[in-house]
């Protein structure tokens, strides 16, 4: 007996954990700087990390009070109804419940390439194909309304990242608008905000009051340091009434995560500090990098390198991990993440001492 076939998807690739890295190279995790999945540098608020110690003993019980009360508070935060907030194991949940909600076996799905690998895993896995639109690096990698249209054919589905991993590049809300308002009715747009708070672009949520084909996905794993806990959320049009309880895996955000991830909400403090050390590691970066990059929203910077895979493997010898930007499509290319002001500081000597060596 055999599981489906499924051999057109790469494995995911995830950015090499430091103790993985360490272990290989006989080296103290400490000493690595990790800067291959874009995580917060800061770790999560202390605010979450205490709830987390408070929340240990009742784990016994089936999360369904801390679902609820995350979703009022994140209801509340948007200006929408809980109901319209669904409570996801990762922002990857929320993309698979959107799957669950909208494909019928052989729906189409549009994704940007290069992109984030997961929208066409998800939508394979929930029986969907995969088209995709193409961000041109000449044109560095631009995201306009013309550049999904000129590829879109009626899909069920239109994957946008907004700021874009792992290129940088954001759609303005007038190029959302106009996609919400250009496509055909049976198409919903998710709007992937997974790395939103770095930007001061606005939120596309509240763009759902006009607009019911939109959804919104966001996760605590990146500004709010939440990674390892597997909280994410998708905000969707009231006029779906209760469609989340039909496709929602019960209790799929643990406890522990979500009881965090309502401590994190408070620390406002712990949120701007991070925003702050991001965007100054990512101007640092691109001031100081020897090597073309891009613009980028987010939290990391793209950097043409040349052989990217030889570059990420001497840098990590010396202690520094990067992303490898091969499984993107783009081999030419590395991704760092934005660090402390150390980290950063560390992290572009190496690379630049690297970059003189292979030229
Ligand atoms: N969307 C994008 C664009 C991402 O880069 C990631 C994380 N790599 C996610 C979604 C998923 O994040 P998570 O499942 O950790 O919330």
């Amino acid at each position: 007996m055999q599981p489906r076939d499924l051999s057109d998807l790469s494995p995911y690739v995830p950015g090499r954990g430091a103790e993985e890295v360490a272990r290989e190279l006989g080296m103290d995790p400490d000493d690595l700087t990790k800067l291959s999945s874009n995580e917060n540098p800061h770790g999560p608020s202390p605010a979450a990390v205490e709830a987390i110690r408070e929340t240990a003993p009742n784990v016994g019980v089936y999360p369904k009070a801390s679902h609820t009360d995350l979703a009022e508070k994140l209801a509340a935060r948007w200006d929408v109804t809980p109901e319209q907030v669904w409570v996801t194991p990762g922002a990857d949940g929320a993309l698979d419940y959107l799957s669950r909600a909208f494909l019928d076996p052989g729906d189409r799905v549009l994704a940007p390439e290069p992109g984030f690998s997961y929208y066409r895993m998800s939508a394979r896995y929930h029986h969907g194909e995969v088209a995709t639109y193409d961000l041109a690096k000449a044109d560095d990698f631009a995201q306009t309304p013309d550049t999904v249209l000129d590829a879109y054919d009626g899909e069920r589905i239109v994957y946008l990242t907004t700021p874009h991993n792992p290129t940088g590049a954001e759609f303005s809300r007038a190029a959302i608008v106009d996609l919400a308002e250009a496509v055909e009715d049976h198409t919903l747009l998710v709007v992937d905000e997974a790395y939103a708070e770095y930007t001061d672009a606005p939120s596309a949520i509240d763009l759902l009051d006009t607009h019911d084909n939109l959804a919104v996905t966001r996760t605590f794993s990146k500004a709010y340091g939440l990674a390892g806990l597997r909280v994410g959320y998708g905000v969707v049009p009231e006029a779906w009434g209760e469609a989340y309880a039909r496709v929602n895996t019960p209790f799929a955000a643990s406890e522990v995560g979500c009881r965090a991830a309502l401590a994190a909400l408070d620390d406002d403090e712990h949120l701007e500090r991070t925003v702050e050390t991001a965007r100054w590691a990512r101007d640092y970066l691109r001031d100081h990098l020897d090597a073309p990059t891009w613009e980028s929203g987010g939290n990391f910077v793209l950097a043409e390198v040349g052989d990217a895979g030889a570059v990420a493997d001497a840098t990590q010898r010396r202690g520094v991990i990067v992303r490898d930007c091969s499984s993107f499509g783009l081999p030419e290319c590395v991704r760092v993440s934005c660090g402390t002001r150390e980290g950063t500081r560390r992290a572009v000597e190496i690379i630049n001492d690297v970059l003189t060596e292979v030229r």
